[in-house]
């Protein structure tokens, strides 16, 4: 027997006047849309229609285009057709994804009434509705809408007013995780906001209309995805304390630590914004907890791109740094990994903090098992509490807590006896161990089994839970027995054997027979208990008293048994509201073990060794290995060479060293100096290192950069891109950054970038004094270590054997002799011909470069090495450097320094032209 239940609303939309069609009058509904409309005029609105959101006029067309679902018409608007689209409710989320990821902002507008309700008013009340949330991409809490590993930052941004330039700190950055309930601020300079919101990876930025429009900023602000210009008094700053204490209901914003002004505004914008996109719902939001300027290192976004953090080039996880030391077993685990990777320390008693929560958890191979275990049964504690708070929690967010919570115990019981625990575990411990017993032990003792996604399909409290709740529900499953009694009744009296008792929405119960049976119902005697309801197709549909009698008393047990659980779920949401920071607390503590069980879990799998981070400028790496490459080598059995790189001051110096390192394509250059630059992340991230030792001055400041990589998207050639992310470093870079150029001036002729390249290494030695790497081609360039104290040649080694390169990945001191450029090319498979004839042009070229050199400037020099004799190259070099010696760029106008490059290259051609 199919008896199906729905208590729900009705399937159909309400039959609503709508007669504006001739006179060009505008319909009630339409009068209704359009006011709402009008209230929410950037945003798409998802406006309830019984079972359907419906988007009209201009919104239908962009939603259909964008969903590729079916435009039709509804009614006229003065005389013009209304264009439609429409989204069935149950598919909504699937669709609000698609459309906030395209960049829309939805107003989902409901019914706020039963049409009933608006029916009982009169024939031509409207039911009433409204808008009950803005859903924007950095407000989202859904599951489905979000990526479980990864957080959803709203950010908000405010800057200094004028009258204040002159300090340094210009901009104050407030991010929250609606989803999570994490609240930050920050102060930073203009030079490090682009760098703090790559980090950041928001969601969805939040600045006034006038930075918006600010001349010098609104380009960089159109570059971004999903930013949200927002009227002045978001951002004022006179009222931005009382609106953040409001959200908060404390008295005063010490509450939260001394903030200054400009912390307050953008804190205060970030929390107006989610109350008016949550429609006065407030999520739980931690108080906002300041970030010093610098207490993270700084990375800005092409160094992230450019070393693969949290994802590769091509823009997938898998393969990024990230992907690669993952071992976490909870979602929110997988979140703070991802904040810590993508924020690592700069202070030493922090990330030795860290440190020794994952060296505990190296040590016992038997608690750490114990804990992963225990852990991949909790489940996202953080968000489900985040939804119920919101109000829109299900049963199984409560069942969520009610499991986190069970394993916060479970572990806090197991571990906090078993050793002796460093600080950061001790009091993860705590935490787990803080939330009422009691809250647990309801929600285990209330929740069924098996649970229903949505409250209103009920079923969700246990028997034996509510003795008024088991009595209605007896009620009513007695009337269903009753029913199917009544079903085997009928077909008995009326001798049709198919005949069924059916439900849905519209008719409620009905008696249903095929249509060949229909006739024999609608005679005599028959007809005096079957009325007619509905004949279609196939069948032939009837009601009687009896069943109507029955279906009000099944249907108001039903009502009153869900009204009933409907009740319990509040009372249980309240509780967990009641207990939200503490519960909050425990989910941190919960990710924060899950973080170090699984970074020991890595040290151990991938022998990673516990760094050492020091307030120092030393970099001394032996055995490092690069984390990504090794593990891609080690899925076919290719070893992974390992290498040292010492880039600690010298003795007596007082600042660190730069590596350049020469040799041929495909020897490892890349690779080294991303390895290294990879273990200072990692290190300061308060990781394990791979590495058979490490010992690491803090980095404040992380450079990479790539010579002559694509950015045809930002429309910029490839060397204006290279030489701007050059300036920056060059600009920027202290005696405490790590900055790592692989290839500077490959992207122009062969002296342009000769020349770039050697003042850029003459700069970071002599102005920046930073520790760096430096890979490149030109191979003239290893004649600076002779006059640069600091600077060390190192180069990759290579065997030739047989007339082919063997590449053995090992650095050593000292400088390539050559590029290996046609070997490199047969190794790629380039047809022997060419290879032939490729041999023969560059003996050829090496011949007529002896004897005449001219006319060749342009030719890449790794393609054709340049062999002078010694004591020419020497010429050759000693000329150049008493011309850059020459040089004072602090004197130069941009014209003198250009002038001067072209002297610069003149010479050195010159210098090539023996005597
Ligand atoms: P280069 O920058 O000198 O052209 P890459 O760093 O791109 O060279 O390295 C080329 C390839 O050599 C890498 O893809 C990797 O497979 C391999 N390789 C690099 N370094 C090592 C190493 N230390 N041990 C083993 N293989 C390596
Ligand atoms: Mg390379």
């Amino acid at each position: 027997m199919a008896l199906t239940h729905g208590f729900s609303e009705p399937d159909v939309p309400p039959p609503e006047p709508q007669n504006g069609r001739e006179t060009g009058r505008v319909t009630p509904v339409m009068e209704q849309y359009i006011e709402i409309k009008a209230a929410n005029p950037d945003c798409l609105l998802f406006y309830r229609m019984g079972d359907f959101y419906e988007l009209f006029f201009e919104d239908a067309e962009v939603a259909s285009r964008a969903l590729g679902i079916v435009l039709t018409k509804r009614g006229k608007h003065h005389g013009q057709d209304i264009p439609m689209c429409g989204v069935p409710i149950h598919r909504a989320d699937e669709y609000l994804h698609r459309l906030i990821a395209l960049g829309h902002r939805v107003a989902v507008c409901e019914q706020l009434e039963d049409p009933a309700e608006a029916r009982k008013r009169g024939g031509k009340s409207v039911v009433r509705r409204d808008v009950v949330r803005l859903v924007t991409p950095g407000t989202i809490t859904e599951d489905s809408l979000l990526d479980a590993k990864r957080n959803n930052y709203l950010l908000a941004i405010a800057r200094a007013r004028l009258s204040s330039v002159g300090e340094e700190l210009h901009f104050a950055l407030a991010w929250i995780d609606i989803s999570t309930g994490e609240f930050r601020i920050c102060e930073t300079t203009h030079a490090a906001l682009a760098a703090e919101i790559a980090r950041l990876e928001p969601g969805e930025i939040l600045i006034s209309d006038a930075l918006y429009s600010d001349p010098e900023l609104a380009p960089f602000w159109r570059s971004l995805p999903a930013v949200t210009p927002l009227t002045r008094d978001v951002f004022d700053s006179a009222t931005a304390e009382r609106r953040l204490t409001s959200y908060f209901a404390v008295a005063t914003s010490e509450a939260f630590g001394t903030l200054t002004r400009l912390e307050l505004t953008a804190a205060a914008a970030a929390v107006t914004y989610v109350e008016r996109t949550q429609i006065g719902a407030r999520p739980p939001l931690s108080p906002p907890a300041r970030e010093r300027a610098g207490s993270s290192m700084a990375i800005d976004q092409a160094t992230r791109a450019n070393l693969e953090l949290t994802r590769t080039l091509s823009g997938e996880r898998r393969g990024s740094l990230l992907d690669c030391i993952d071992r976490t077993v909870t979602a929110a685990g997988s979140r703070l990994l991802a904040q810590r990777l993508a924020a690592p320390l700069t202070d030493p008693a922090a990330i030795a903090r860290r440190l020794d929560a994952v060296a505990a958890f190296t040590e016992d191979v038997a608690l750490r098992a114990d804990t992963r275990a225990r852990l991949q049964a909790a489940p996202d504690l953080a968000r489900a509490l985040s939804r119920i708070v919101l109000g829109r929690g299900g049963p199984r967010d409560l069942a969520a807590v009610r499991d986190g919570l069970a394993a916060a115990r479970g572990l806090a019981d197991a571990l906090s006896s078993a050793r002796e625990w460093p600080s950061e575990i001790a009091e993860a411990l705590a935490a787990c161990r803080a939330p009422d017993a009691a809250l647990a032990r309801e929600l285990t003792e209330a929740l069924a089994d098996e649970l229903p996604l949505l409250k209103r399909d009920g079923g969700f409290v246990r028997e034996d839970y509510d003795s008024s709740l088991d009595g209605t529900r007896a009620l009513r499953d007695e009337s269903r027995r009753v029913i199917a009694a009544l079903q085997a009744r009928y077909a008995d009296e009326t001798g049709i054997r198919g005949l069924k008792i059916r439900h849905n929405n519209v008719l409620g119960y009905f008696v249903e027979v095929t249509a060949q049976h229909g006739e024999k119902l609608m005679t005599p005697p028959l007809n005096a208990a079957f009325i007619h309801r509905q004949t279609l197709a196939g069948q032939v549909r009837f009601t009687t008293t009896e069943l109507g009698e029955l279906e009000a008393k099944i249907a108001s047990a039903a009502d009153r048994a869900l009204g009933l659980e409907l009740e319990i779920f509040e009372r249980l949401c309240a509780a967990v509201v009641a207990a939200s920071d503490q519960i909050k607390a425990c989910a941190q503590a919960l990710a924060e073990l899950d973080v170090a069980a699984s970074l020991a879990q890595l040290a151990i799998e991938r022998d990673y060794a516990r760094p050492q981070v020091a307030d120092s400028l030393a970099f001394a790496i032996e055995g490092g290995r690069h984390p990504v490459v090794e593990h891609a080598l080690s899925s076919d059995g290719t070893p992974f060479v390992p290498n040292d790189c010492a880039l600690s001051p010298p003795e007596g110096e007082p600042s660190g060293k730069i590596w350049l390192i020469t040799g041929p394509n495909m020897a490892g250059k890349s690779t080294f100096l991303r390895q290294n630059a990879l273990i200072a992340i990692l290190a300061q991230m308060g990781s394990f290192v791979p590495a058979k030792r490490a010992h690491i001055g803090v980095v404040d400041r992380l450079f990479s950069r790539v010579g002559a990589a694509d950015d045809l998207a930002r429309g910029r050639s490839t060397f204006m891109v290279e030489m701007v992310e050059t300036a920056a470093i060059l600009n920027q870079a202290g005696e405490r950054a790590l900055v790592i150029l692989d290839e500077i001036g490959r992207g122009t002729a062969t002296f342009d970038g000769l020349s770039i390249a050697w003042a850029t290494v003459e700069h970071l030695h002599d102005a920046n004094t930073c520790r760096a790497l430096f890979a490149t081609h030109f191979h003239e360039l290893t004649a600076l270590s002779v006059r640069l104290a600091r600077l060390h040649n190192a180069t990759v080694r290579v065997k030739e054997w047989n007339g082919e390169v063997v590449f053995l990945h090992e650095v050593v001191a000292g400088a390539a002799d050559r590029s290996y450029g046609i070997q490199v090319a047969k190794l790629a498979g380039l047809p022997s011909s060419v290879i032939e004839r490729a041999k023969l042009v560059l003996a050829k070229l090496e011949q007529e470069d002896r004897a005449e050199p001219k006319g060749f400037e342009d030719l890449p020099l790794f393609a054709a090495p340049y062999k002078p004799s010694a004591e020419l190259r020497q010429q050759s070099d000693d000329l150049l450097t008493a011309t850059i010696a020459a040089l004072n760029p602090d004197d130069m106008s941009p014209r003198e320094a250009m002038e001067a490059l072209y002297r610069l290259k003149q010479t050195l051609a010159k210098g090539r032209e023996p005597e």
